[in-house]
């Protein structure tokens, strides 16, 4: 029995004159997403989008699985295809369904019929295949309000459709319907968490990672690559930039009071990134900061962070506790490698009292007694760029 995918978008439909763009745009998704899967075929008509696998014995877990991280689809079935006829329909439905019905004690007949040529009217095809149905069922009563299986029959233009449940979906925008963003990145727990968000709410991103060999290591780096790659299964191809930190931070160390070493730190890396995003045609920035986690997310901090940029700085933690922000790395699968031990640039030359509450003007005056211009210009021109793909 051939089994395919419909699809249900969600606030696509919200976007009047732009529905097309957006439909085309989270089929382009579904595509790379499905890349290296078994083959399908995707079609779109009648504000559904079918994703058909053209190989009998096609995986269809699998092809669920990647579909459901798929930002733009609140929820999918799984159907089994039938001619339109009555006769094909049930024949379909009695075999698909013959488990979940022996299972169930109520059921009803839901049926939509968006092909107007069908010659039966909806309540005359759920009065049929319910007929039907309890004839080869006889443990089964109908129960309109609240069945243990409600049996969906789809007739539409392509063919008709039978289905009995529903997947969730990822929910969310299609990647790249917002414009782009640039994650700054590291080996934690919370950037991957806020990545994830942001792509959810449409950007495609970019990604910048600081690493500062030898005091950080090329597996603290490869870290950091595989928590990108899980990233991507929902927001597709990233672009990674890491820039050469050690420089810097080492200056830092060098020139500037040991009070402020983070926050100085966190300001170049807010100037790196914007550099970056703007070559790379990127319009925002995007932290995992949460107000009050530490030292240098106190809200006089970000905000003295906030100001080494001009560009758009969203932070979708903000308002998180650390047991929210948690959830969600163990729901897209980073939790495990971000809390593997590798150190960070962060963690490197950390100041025993750190200054909670920075004065902008004295952070200001060790930047440029510092003079930090010409390790920017070298950092920028000596990124290495990694593609990460679903
Ligand atoms: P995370 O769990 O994301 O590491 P954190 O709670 O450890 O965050 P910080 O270390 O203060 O907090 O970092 C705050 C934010 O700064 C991070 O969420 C990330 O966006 C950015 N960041 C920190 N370290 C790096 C790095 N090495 N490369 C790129 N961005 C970084
Ligand atoms: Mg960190």
């Amino acid at each position: 029995m051939k089994e395919i995918v419909l699809i249900k978008v969600g606030e696509i439909v919200l976007k009047g004159l732009n529905r097309k763009n957006f439909e085309s745009m989270l089929i382009k998704n579904m595509k790379n997403a499905l890349r290296g899967a078994d083959r399908c075929k995707i079609t779109s008509s009648q504000s559904t989008i079918r994703v058909e696998p053209l190989d009998e014995d096609a995986d269809i877990d699998e092809i669920c699985e990647r579909i459901s991280k798929v930002f733009g689809i609140v929820a999918f079935h799984r159907a089994a295809v039938a001619e339109k006829n009555m006769d094909s329909i049930t024949e379909v439905a009695l075999k698909y369904l013959e488990e979940t019905l022996g299972g169930a004690s109520t059921f009803k007949v839901e049926a939509k019929r968006s092909d107007k040529k069908f010659p039966l009217k909806s309540p005359e095809i759920c009065r049929e295949l319910g007929g039907i149905i309890l004839q080869n069922h006889n443990h089964l009563s109908v129960d309109v309000h609240n069945p243990d299986v409600q049996v969906t029959v789809e007739v539409r233009d392509l063919g008709a459709y039978i289905h009995a449940s529903v997947i969730k979906g990822a929910g969310g925008v299609p990647v790249g319907s917002s414009g782009n963003g640039t994650i700054l990145i590291s080996g934690g727990i919370d950037s991957p968490v806020a990545a994830w968000m942001m792509a959810k709410r449409g950007l495609r991103l970019n990604a910048v990672h600081f690493a500062s060999p030898p005091y950080t290591s090329q597996r603290a780096e490869d870290k950091v690559v595989r928590l990108l790659k899980k990233v991507s299964a929902y927001a597709g191809n990233i672009t990674m930039y890491t820039v050469p930190f050690t420089e810097i931070q080492e200056k830092i160390k060098n020139d500037c009071p040991e009070e402020l070493f983070t926050i100085i730190m966190r300001r170049l890396m807010m100037q790196i990134s914007q550099r970056i995003a703007k070559d790379t045609n990127s319009s925002c920035l995007i932290t995992g900061e949460s107000l009050g986690q530490v030292a240098s997310q106190t809200m006089p901090a970000i905000v003295t962070t906030d100001e080494a940029s001009d560009m758009v700085v969203f932070r979708p933690l903000i308002g998180m506790d650390k047991e929210e922000i948690i959830r969600i790395s163990r729901k897209i699968d980073t939790f495990d490698i971000s809390i593997e031990p590798y150190e960070d640039c962060c963690t490197v030359f950390t100041p025993k009292h750190p200054r909670t509450k920075p004065v902008l003007k004295y952070v200001k005056e060790a930047e440029e007694k510092a003079g930090f211009d010409e390790m920017i210009e070298r950092a920028v021109s000596n990124l290495k760029i990694t593609n990460i793909t679903p």
